[in-house]
Parts: structure tokens; C-alpha cells; sequence
């Protein structure tokens, strides 16, 4: 993929902010034991994986969630070697591979674990596989939803201990970022009763992601899945406001204008000819459009300019928009697509709010044809 270094186009990720967040997140922790897995998936949620990773094992994480072993390698590349685990379904194939990197790997039937013992003995590992038994309490995504195929699991790994580490069991919930806890507590209930079916704990007993950690301390066992709040981002989006301590959003998107004019009234903008000027107008392109993330449903929006709201007008294209202008600005002016510009400020929140989603969605969209440009860690804070 080519990214556009030479296009004044680009995010801005602040690491102090994923820095300050983990500190916060740490602070509050009740149980000291308690660790942080930074989640760092789908190149940590659009803002870069691994200098999110970096930000974050210095505030203290001491360990790694990814979704996929791809991800889970990178990792191991650039030099990490804390505890990565790959939270969705891998391939038994890999085992080996996983093993040899000390992936671990979330495991969700005994049918994977037979079939990667096949593999793991063919080939004479000289390792064991780190395994987390991912249960399935109520999300309906993957693990383990049935008591004896649990035990079952559990027993298998014990018979074949050379090849096999039960690092650790987890669940994840599907609602806690709802204020509705309802079937929250039947989850976590579902959870109890499944974990009490194993005759040992493993080192990591793990069932928060950020809402969860947020929301229901109370639950968090002794380690955090840590993802949309290390961004500075509210897991709920605006459904609940209070949290223990202020997020700080790591990411910023910023353009410039690259073409500026003033049309007549009654001049088209745009593929389709859907915007009209209706008096003569100042119109400036800002060379970002769909193929970078900025979704073609963001028509109709507002961005910053010298801090003052101006709308998209015209359909977004593939790699440009057009704005309509106070007034007349000099190219190169700044635009700010997320982020304050003077007093005002667009967040993801509200960027996702426009198109209908969730900020998780926007961020992660944000193509790797635009540049992530990095702010390093400052120091810490007053905690
Ligand atoms: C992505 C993911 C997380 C992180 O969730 P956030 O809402 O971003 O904190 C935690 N656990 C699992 C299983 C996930 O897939």
C-alpha cells in the first residue's frame, strides 16, 4: 500500500494520551495484581500497532492482545515479548508456528486442541502452546458454551502437557457498555458456572474489556483486555457518561486546503451535481475522501478551519472533498477533520454520530494510505 507522505494529509496519534490512559486505568485498580493487555488489534484500532504498543508497555501494560497471529507476529518482530494473545480463531495448522513465538492462542472447542496435538507431536515440538479457553457465556461469537466439553478441554491438556500451557480462561461480554445490566449479570452468572467447572485456575482468569473495567470493576479478574478507553475513546460512545477518570483521545485527523475559489450562484459542486450554491460562494478541496476512510456519507458534515465549522458540500469523492468557506483562505490552510481547531472540537464521536456508526468503526477505517504521524510520550502524570 503506498502511503501519501507527500499530501499534507495525515493522523496525528499522541502516545502520551494511550500513556496517560493506561496510568489511569492502572491507578484505579482496585486488586494490584490486576494486569493490563493492551488491545492492539486491526493496527491498534486505526492509530498505528506498534507505537500504541510501545505507549503502552511503558505506562505498564504487561501484555498484548491482537485478533489475528499476523498481528501477533508483527509483534514479536518489532521486539515485544511480553504475553501476545491472539483473541480470535487460528488456524490448528499454525500451532507450531504459535508455539515457536510464544503466541498464545484462544482456543474454543476440543476439536482444535486435537487437531493441533496431531501437528504439535508430528512435528516434535520442543515448546508447549500457550492456551486461553475462551468460553462462550452469552456473546454467541466463539468459545466454549458446553460444561463437559469444557472439562473435556481442560483434561486433554493435562494429558498432554509437554505440548500444551494452560495460560489462561476468559469470556467476554456483549453488553457492558449498556446501562441495562440485565444480561450482563446473566453472563457473568453463565461464566461463574462454567469456571467452576475446571478443577485449577491458570495463571490469567480474564473477562474485561474496557467497558467492563470501566463499568464493573467488580469483575475484572486479575487481568484487563484493555482497548477502546486506551484510546481515549468512551466504550459506551454516549449511552454512559461517568467514568472514573477522564479519557484523553489519542487521535487527530488534519488536512490543508489544497485548492481555493469563489464560485457564482447557482454553480455545481460534486459527482451528481447535488450541491448548489445559492449566493457566490468560497469553496475549498481538501485531498482526503473515501479511499481514505472519510466515509462518503460524511456529505452534509462539518469540519474545522481556523475554527470555525464548515460543511462538506458535494458528494465526498475517492481522494478529495470539497468545504464551503466563510471566506476566502490561502491554500495550505489547516483543516482539522478530528480534533479542536481555536475553541471548537470534532471528536470521533461525533464523526461516527454523523454517519451512523461507531467511533470504533471510523478509526478503524482510516486507511493506511494516510500517514500516522507520531507525538512521543511526554512523562507522567500526577496520580
Ligand atoms: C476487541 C476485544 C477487546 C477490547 O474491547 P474494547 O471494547 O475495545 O475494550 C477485548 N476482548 C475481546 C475478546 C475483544 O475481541
Amino acid at each position: 500500500m503506498t502511503v501519501g507522505y507527500l499530501r499534507p494529509t495525515r493522523v496525528l496519534v499522541n502516545q502520551q494520551a494511550i500513556y496517560e490512559n493506561v496510568q489511569n486505568e492502572l491507578a484505579q485498580l482496585k486488586n494490584q495484581e490486576t494486569e493490563i493487555f493492551a488491545v492492539v488489534k486491526a493496527n491498534g484500532y486505526g492509530h498505528g500497532m506498534v507505537p500504541v504498543a510501545q505507549a503502552a508497555e511503558a505506562a505498564g501494560a504487561t501484555g498484548f492482545c491482537v485478533a489475528i497471529l499476523d498481528e501477533a507476529l508483527d509483534l514479536r518482530r518489532a521486539d515485544f515479548t511480553e504475553p501476545i494473545l491472539t483473541l480470535g480463531i487460528t488456524q490448528p495448522s499454525y500451532a507450531s508456528l504459535m508455539a515457536a513465538n510464544q503466541i498464545s492462542v484462544t482456543v474454543g472447542s476440543l476439536t482444535w486442541l486435537e487437531e493441533a496435538y496431531d501437528i504439535l507431536k508430528s512435528e516434535k515440538n520442543s515448546r508447549p502452546i500457550h492456551v486461553h479457553l475462551g468460553i462462550d457465556s452469552g456473546m454467541g461469537r466463539i468459545g466454549f458454551r458446553d460444561a463437559s466439553e469444557l472439562l473435556a478441554a481442560y483434561q486433554f491438556m493435562q494429558t498432554h502437557n509437554d505440548y500444551f500451557d494452560f495460560e489462561g480462561v476468559f469470556t467476554h461480554f456483549a453488553t457492558a457498555d449498556d446501562p441495562d445490566d440485565t444480561y450482563f449479570k446473566e453472563q457473568s452468572a453463565r461464566f461463574k458456572t462454567l469456571l467452576a467447572v475446571l478443577p485449577e485456575q491458570p495463571r490469567y482468569v480474564h473477562v474485561s474489556n474496557s467497558a467492563t473495567s470501566l463499568w464493573h470493576a467488580a469483575c475484572n479478574g486479575n487481568m484487563i483486555r484493555l482497548g477502546v478507553s486506551m484510546y481515549g475513546l468512551n466504550p459506551s460512545g454516549k449511552a454512559i457518561e461517568q467514568v472514573p477518570y477522564p479519557l484523553k483521545p489519542a487521535m487527530r485527523v488534519e488536512s490543508e486546503l489544497c485548492f481555493v475559489k469563489e464560485v457564482k450562484s447557482g454553480s455545481k459542486i460534486g459527482y451528481g451535481a447535488t450541491y448548489t450554491a445559492d449566493s457566490p460562494e468560497w469553496i475549498g478541496t481538501v485531498p482526503i475522501g473515501y479511499a481514505d476512510g472519510w466515509l462518503r456519507r460524511m456529505q452534509g458534515s462539518q469540519v474545522l478551519v481556523d475554527g470555525q465549522f464548515c460543511e462538506v458540500v458535494g458528494r465526498v469523492c475517492m481522494d478529495q472533498l470539497m468545504i464551503r468557506l466563510p471566506h476566502e483562505y490561502p491554500v495550505d490552510t489547516k483543516v482539522v477533520l478530528v480534533g479542536n481547531s481555536g475553541n471548537e472540537s470534532i471528536s470521533l464521536q461525533d464523526v461516527a454520530d454523523y454517519a451512523g456508526t461507531i467511533h470504533y468503526e471510523i478509526a478503524c477505517d482510516l486507511a493506511e494510505r494516510l500517514p500516522r504521524v507520531y507525538q512521543p510520550i511526554t512523562g507522567d502524570i500526577n496520580i
